[in-house]
């Protein structure tokens, strides 16, 4: 018997995901120095990480021959304070992916299906098929969210309801008032999923975590691989009331907030200057590439996070033709948006590249 029948079919049938191609790699593949490559693919932080998170960070690793508190004490005490929940509200995440798979470990399996949106982060696909589960998605017309729908498409097998917001890859959200009527429809054995890896760009944030307060069947999650610029150290956390997070709490290896992220998060939580900055500098940017799109008659979907898609005709082949002149996009045939390519908002310069670029490619 091959290895591969030894495995578990769903296994064997999932495609690995595909990260935006890294700068190191693209310099190498091009010929060119990584300090000329221009990365606008995984949404992160043009300005960096938070000084106060590398001062941290620093310090750390003067103690990084021990294991990390695997509880996160201080973290979760400071998350939990921050969002007025208590620390057994929270739950600590090898980046926020990790709270959606112990999400899955504690609710999927072969028999029980996860519902999404169409365009939704690829995540939750990529975890609900390996864990065996179903996964029903279901169609966002324009591009947002349609709760109602996702409420239809709830059956007695469901157990998980994924709602990005806003959305990656479309840069959609739903408002308060969609989610307070969508809430009020889940049934009991069914937990709404809040991703908010892009909760800090929000002019007009929903409460969620008041749900949560609220005893609701909800999990928020954060991440600090966004607007505090610390994607590297792959930090986030779960909120959800104190039943589901124990459950996530059982499902999760010992130390897997490694010590260094966790003092990072932990000064990231009050560096409210940098993420005003970064807030900033990404609405400059999102105006930038709004602007330029429309003069250039490039249909693109309005955004309310860090990064835009626009459709270019070609997808792959204008990812292909930006990167060979070391401007890295992220193509869309994943999504199923062949015709489109997403792109992360960057620095004024790193913008106006891009854009140089992008003509230079379609004019070619
Ligand atoms: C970037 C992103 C995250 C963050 O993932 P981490 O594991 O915290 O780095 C989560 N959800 C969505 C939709 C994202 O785009």
């Amino acid at each position: 018997m091959s290895i591969q029948r030894a495995a578990n079919q769903f296994v064997c049938d999932l495609a690995a995901y595909e990260p935006g191609k890294p700068v190191e790699e693209t310099a190498r593949e091009i010929g060119l120095r990584p300090q000329d490559i221009v990365k606008l693919a995984s949404n992160e932080n043009p300005l960096g990480p938070s000084p106060r998170a590398k001062e941290a960070m620093h310090a750390a690793i003067e103690q990084g021959q021990l294991y990390p508190d695997g509880g996160g004490w201080e973290l979760r005490r400071a998350i939990a304070e921050k969002h007025g929940v208590e620390m057994a509200n929270v739950v600590l995440g090898n980046g926020s992916n990790e709270i959606i798979e112990l999400l899955c470990h504690c609710f999927l399996n072969e028999q029980t299906s996860l519902v999404a949106a169409e365009h939704a982060f690829v995540v939750y696909r990529l975890m609900a098929k390996l864990f065996g589960a179903k996964y029903k998605e279901v169609p966002d017309p324009g591009f947002i969210h349609d709760l109602d729908a996702m409420a239809d498409a709830i059956t007695d097998d469901t157990r998980l309801v994924f709602i990005a917001n806003p959305n990656n890859p479309t840069g959609t959200m739903v408002d308060g008032v969609m989610i307070e009527r969508f809430l009020d429809r889940i049934p009991d054995h069914v937990i709404a999923v809040f991703d908010e890896a892009y909760y800090e760009f929000l002019e007009e944030p929903p409460d969620t975590i008041g749900q949560v307060r609220k005893g609701k069947n909800v999990c928020v999650m954060r991440t600090f691989s966004k607007a505090q610029g610390l994607a590297a150290l792959r930090i986030g956390y779960g909120i959800a009331p104190v039943a589901i997070a124990d459950l996530l709490n059982r499902a999760r290896q010992p130390f897997n907030a490694n010590a260094i992220a966790q003092a990072g998060a932990l000064a990231a939580l009050v560096d409210n200057e940098h993420v005003s900055r970064t807030v900033e500098n990404n609405a400059k940017g999102l105006a930038f590439f709004e602007e330029s799109f429309d003069q250039r008659g490039l249909r693109y979907v309005e955004s309310k996070a860090n990064f835009v898609l626009v459709e270019v005709g070609d997808g792959d082949a204008v990812f292909a033709g930006m990167l060979s002149r070391g401007v890295i996009v992220r193509a869309m045939r994943g999504y199923k948006l062949p015709g489109w390519v997403r792109i992360s908002v960057g620095t004024k310069e790193e913008n106006e590249r891009c854009i140089e670029v992008l003509d230079e490619v379609l004019e070619g």
